[in-house]
């Protein structure tokens, strides 16, 4: 009774057990083996790339992408704002500087606004971004024809966070697959996960096998350890990979699953002033990973903090949008360019303000999902009263 309701948990199929048995039965239990090659292949085959290095997280395979782009001390690296703090920190990492864009209304994601106002900054002060690292934010694909048009006039090239948008498209083609180089993250929280993980991918296989040698400590050719180049340890067993592969087998069904789950939450709340869900861009095909929902609060009379703990009382766990990047303590001093200048605040301020995410695992039930429809049913009831008892007090 009264059981837990998860944001995102893992959702594991049939298959996963079975490549995972395997694993063990054939002691592949260490790093590497079967099931890391052929989960490569199955991912680059899924999204239509040339070639795909399994890693322990996506943060590894952005910091992979960032070095194989040369990035290091000093450089500046443009950054989606509004996104999880894993985007930020390889960049970090490498010593560089994050300059963080804003999104737009249409589609959450980076503004091709800003980040122009940006590389033409950058242009005239004759310090050029060594990447652009553009984030698809909740299953849903950037601008990437817009995103890229500019950054080849630019000369810069993209990294696609798509640890996000895995199983998305734009314009028919597979999110993560338009910058240089894409990362996906098989985090316990992502549409698929291998408890965790991630995937570097990208058309240039000489550049990617780089990658793989360097996520292994960087071993050189020798019967000894030798080592010539800085390396890590970065590289996804044998054992998670076959979870990945039974999870990517029933990928597209929690894509279903998911976007269904959104529509439901559409029927159930868009006749409500003040509330409205995140806009499904028209050139892709969103994957609705986690439902988002804004809420006004001079139309409702509450906020999405006042909903997350009313939903915790509850016992069902929802969370405010991301917090931007360029809000972080740690990142207060970088620059940051907005969509537009308006006195409430940037886009993504709003969006932080008043956005929320709610339960949106492939797994939840409808009764499940009707426990937490009703919660945010009665606690916006109970706002408005308040509101209304607020505004005869005080008139
Ligand atoms: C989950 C996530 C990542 C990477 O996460 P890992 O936990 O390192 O796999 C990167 N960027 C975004 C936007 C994410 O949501």
């Amino acid at each position: 009774m009264n059981q837990r309701i998860f944001l995102s948990p893992p959702h594991i199929g049939e298959a996963e057990a079975g490549f995972v048995a395997e694993a063990f039965a054939s002691n592949w239990i260490a790093p590497l083996g079967p099931n890391v090659d052929a989960f490569e292949q199955e991912i680059a085959s899924y999204v239509g790339a040339q070639g795909a290095v399994a890693l322990s997280s996506g943060t590894a395979a952005i910091h992979l992408a960032l070095r194989l782009l040369g990035v290091g001390r000093g450089d500046i690296v443009f950054v989606s704002s509004l996104t999880f703090i894993a985007s930020v920190n390889p960049v970090l990492y490498e010593g560089a500087v994050p300059v963080f864009i804003d999104a737009d209304e249409t589609t959450w994601n980076m503004s091709p606004a800003a980040l122009q106002r940006a590389l033409e900054d950058a242009r005239r002060a004759g310090r050029m971004p060594k990447a652009v690292i553009v984030v698809s934010l909740y299953g849903q694909s950037a601008d990437m024809a817009a995103i890229t048009e500019l950054c080849e006039q630019y000369g810069v090239p993209i990294v696609e966070d798509a640890a996000e948008s895995l199983g998305a498209t734009y314009q028919g083609s597979a999110s993560g697959t338009f910058g240089r180089f894409g990362i996906y993250s098989f985090n316990g929280n992502k549409i698929m996960t291998t408890s965790g993980g991630g995937m570097l991918i990208g058309q240039d296989l000489e550049a990617l096998k780089l990658a793989r040698f360097w996520a292994t400590q960087s071993r050189d050719q020798a019967l000894h350890y030798e080592h010539s180049q800085l390396g890590f340890n970065y590289r996804m067993s044998n054992v998670l990979a076959g979870i990945g592969r039974g999870q990517l087998q029933v990928l597209d069904s929690r894509i279903e699953a998911r976007r269904a789950i959104f529509e439901r939450y559409v029927a159930a709340f868009s006749g409500i002033e003040g509330i409205d869900f995140m806009p499904e861009a028209p050139y892709g095909r969103s994957t609705r990973w986690l439902t988002a929902m804004t809420l006004d609060p001079d139309a409702t009379g509450t906020t999405p903090e006042a909903l997350v703990h009313a939903l915790m009382e509850a016992n069902i766990e929802a969370r405010p949008v991301w917090k931007p990047m360029h809000l972080q303590p740690l990142l207060r001093e970088c620059a940051y360019y907005p969509h537009t200048d308006l006195p409430q605040g940037s886009v993504s301020d709003q969006l932080f303000a008043r956005g929320i995410c709610l339960p949106s695992g492939s797994s939840l039930t409808i009764e499940q999902q009707n426990r937490v429809i009703d919660c945010i049913h009665s606690h916006l009831a109970d706002s408005r009263k308040l509101a209304s008892v607020l505004a005869a007090h005080s008139g």
